[in-house]
């Protein structure tokens, strides 16, 4: 840990366990400060990849394109997943044949992403390299790495009235692509996830960070499963860096996605406090030192710093970079870290 002592040659380390479209608009705001300051830093993520699906015989990694694409101008802003001028057609010929499953949105653009990554993963290549390579294209200006190479997927037990045990067990994709989340959920499964090993550098990051952020991703599905890599908890637990959290959740909403009704499965309020809590102070055997909530949960502080976390409320809705720039300074000045440009207009 280098932190207030680095010296101005040595480059910031700052590590983000990211999932999709949440962790994603966040490193652009962090990009966005870093950049605007002139501040030397390697960024890194952790993204999730037990959103991850075979479909059609291919190898599609949600989480990962979506920061990839994001930070390399390919996404589509307004989708927040997926390629800007996608087209559909490769998606239609395959309804047509009667191929399911129908639901989920394959671009013809999108549908390259795939075929390359499948093919190097046919060709032996492990999930990290087949990331380095995709990345080579679109210079997302971080370094980014799957949690795992090995196979993890969420599954989501819901309740099915027409099964004889009243619930059944579907990806995570299937409950939240083709039943919107709208299903009643029981349980959150990571399949595989104690099998698996953290990915090549993913400890190393967290180990050898000066910051390390829980971005304002889903805490059930992106984060959780992230924590749930044999290694990963224990490394953020013993990391040198400070950690810091930004809350997802904002006046008992998730703002968009489904993580009010994971948490509800995982029996966890749905409320910025009550999401630190679950995370736990580090010094209480949770991963956090300090957490962000939005001003208007301003009065969750009190019980988050009662948990043992150092806590501020500031805005924290994503509407554009230099609004997301600003809670990426609020999480550094949590840290005790020096903030990006912070003086730099002083004489
Ligand atoms: P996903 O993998 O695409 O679902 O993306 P993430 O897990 O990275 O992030 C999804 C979560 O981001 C959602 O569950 C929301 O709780 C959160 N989120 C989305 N937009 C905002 C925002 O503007 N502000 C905050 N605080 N959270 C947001
Ligand atoms: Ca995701």
């Amino acid at each position: 840990m280098t932190g207030l002592g680095t010296p101005p040659s040595a480059p910031l380390a700052v590590t983000v366990l990211s999932g999709g479209v949440g962790g994603a608009r966040f490193l652009q705001g962090l990009l966005h400060l870093l950049r605007s300051t002139g501040t030397e830093a390697e960024v890194t993520v952790v993204a999730n990849t037990a959103d991850d699906i075979w479909l059609h015989g291919l190898k599609i990694c949600p989480d990962l394109d979506t920061v990839m694409y994001t930070l390399g101008g390919g996404i589509d802003e307004e989708r927040g997943w997926g390629r800007t001028d996608e087209t559909w057609h490769a998606r239609d010929e395959l309804a047509a044949y009667g191929v399911e499953p129908t639901w989920f949105g394959l671009g013809d653009r999108d549908l390259a992403t795939h075929l390359v990554r499948t093919q190097m993963l046919d060709a032996g290549y492990p999930l990290s390299d087949v990331t380095t390579a995709l990345c080579a294209r679109w210079q997302p200006g971080v370094r980014l790495l799957p949690m795992t190479d090995d196979r993890v997927e969420t599954h989501v037990v819901i309740e099915d009235p027409d099964e004889p045990s009243g619930q059944r067990a579907v990806h995570f994709q299937e409950y939240w692509v083709r039943l919107h989340a709208e299903v009643p959920a029981r349980a959150v499964v990571p399949v595989g996830i104690e099998q698996s090993g953290p990915g090549p550098g993913v400890l190393e990051a967290i180990g050898g960070a000066d910051l390390v952020l829980l971005p304002p991703s889903n805490p059930v599905v992106s984060v959780g499963t992230i924590l749930g890599v044999p290694g990963v908890r224990d490394a953020i637990r013993s990391t040198s860096a400070p950690v810091v959290g930004l809350s997802p959740v904002v006046a008992g909403s998730h703002v968009r996605g489904m993580a009010a009704q994971l948490l509800a499965a995982i029996g966890v309020e749905v409320g910025a406090g009550a999401v630190a809590e679950h995370y736990g102070a580090r010094d209480r055997d949770g991963v956090l030192e300090g957490w962000l909530v939005d001003t208007a949960d301003a009065a969750d502080v009190a019980r988050v710093e009662a948990a043992g976390v150092r806590c501020r409320a500031v805005p924290l809705m994503m509407t554009d970079h230099v609004a997301t720039a600003a809670m990426a300074a609020a999480a550094f000045e949590l840290a005790g870290l020096p903030v990006p440009g912070h003086g730099r207009q002083q004489p």
